[in-house]
């Protein structure tokens, strides 16, 4: 039985025996390359899951739709490594209990489907372990082409060109999975912090905040980059901050649901050498 088979049978019977009241997982899109997120709330539906090289979507932004935990009732949801680290910290950052979920986890090797052993986060913690040091091969390789043998004015340049093309859409937040403020600052005119215009210095202002907004909190899952409709690079600035977070303070985001956050915990032994 292949693993879309087995993980429909499964989703049908959390369903019908009640113990998830949905599965959130990939469908059919709109052209036979393409997946789309389906909610799956009877087992007479299980058949339009689709799990193959193509499901790349990152789910788990769904898990904090307004309300859909409030109830305390089970949803199961398809997770690749990512979704299960953006779990990890949508749990460690209170936004949902992952004691609610119940795992599908699956990776793509090459053309091939993996499933992922485990329920519960915790089970998927050496999965994660293994990202340490591979993730995330193509937007590493482009960033050390073409960015990190620049000089600092190439770089800025280099970026003021991508940023030049933003249109302040704000698709890159939507489809965020850590980007789940009901309000974001970028939307407050009262005061107005970050320039909502489609201009340098706004396009600066937006990805500048946007990638210390993520900083130690992106998982790297490519949301944002495929959803960006002028194909602005946004995967290379966060894993370069990721980069660095790593190296300085050996935080790999979203191995655990207890994980504090990087940029938001302090010791009370911290050096404060940081402060100017
Ligand atoms: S910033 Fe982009 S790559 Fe990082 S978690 Fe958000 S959507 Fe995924
Ligand atoms: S998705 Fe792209 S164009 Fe839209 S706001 Fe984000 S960076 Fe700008």
């Amino acid at each position: 039985m292949s693993i879309e088979e087995q993980y429909r049978t499964r989703a049908k019977e959390l369903l019908a025996g009640g113990a998830v009241k949905m599965v959130i997982g990939y469908g059919k899109g709109t052209t036979g390359e393409r997946r789309r997120p389906i909610f799956i709330t009877s087992p007479d539906e299980v058949e339009r899951l689709v799990l193959d090289e193509a499901c790349i979507t990152n789910l788990s932004g769904y898990l904090v739709s307004e309300g859909l935990l409030s109830d305390e009732k089970r949803v199961a949801v398809f997770l690749r490594p990512e979704g299960v680290r953006a779990v990890n910290i949508l749990a460690a950052e209170s936004q949902l209990d992952s004691d609610q979920l119940v795992i599908f986890g699956f990776d793509v090797v090459g053309n091939e489907i993996k499933a992922l052993k485990g329920i519960h986060v915790e089970e998927f913690a050496d999965v994660i372990e293994s990202l340490k040091e591979s993730a995330p091969g193509v937007a590493k390789e482009l960033l050390l082409e073409k960015i990190e043998s620049m000089s600092p004015q190439e770089r800025f340049s280099y970026w003021q060109g991508e940023f030049a093309k933003c249109i302040k859409c704000y698709a890159c937040r939507q489809a965020c999975p850590m980007c789940y403020c009901r309000r974001c600052i970028v939307d407050s005119n009262q005061p107005q912090w970050v320039n909502t215009s489609s201009h340098s210095l706004g396009n600066f202002e937006w990805n500048i905040v946007r990638a210390f907004h993520l900083s130690g909190r992106c998982v790297e899952c490519g949301n944002c980059d495929r959803a960006c409709p002028v194909n602005i690079p946004l995967r290379l600035i966060n894993h370069r901050m990721a980069e660095e977070v790593l190296g300085t303070f050996d935080h790999f985001a979203g191995t655990s649901k207890t994980q504090e956050p990087v940029l938001a915990s302090f010791k009370k032994d911290d050096s404060e050498t940081f402060i100017l």
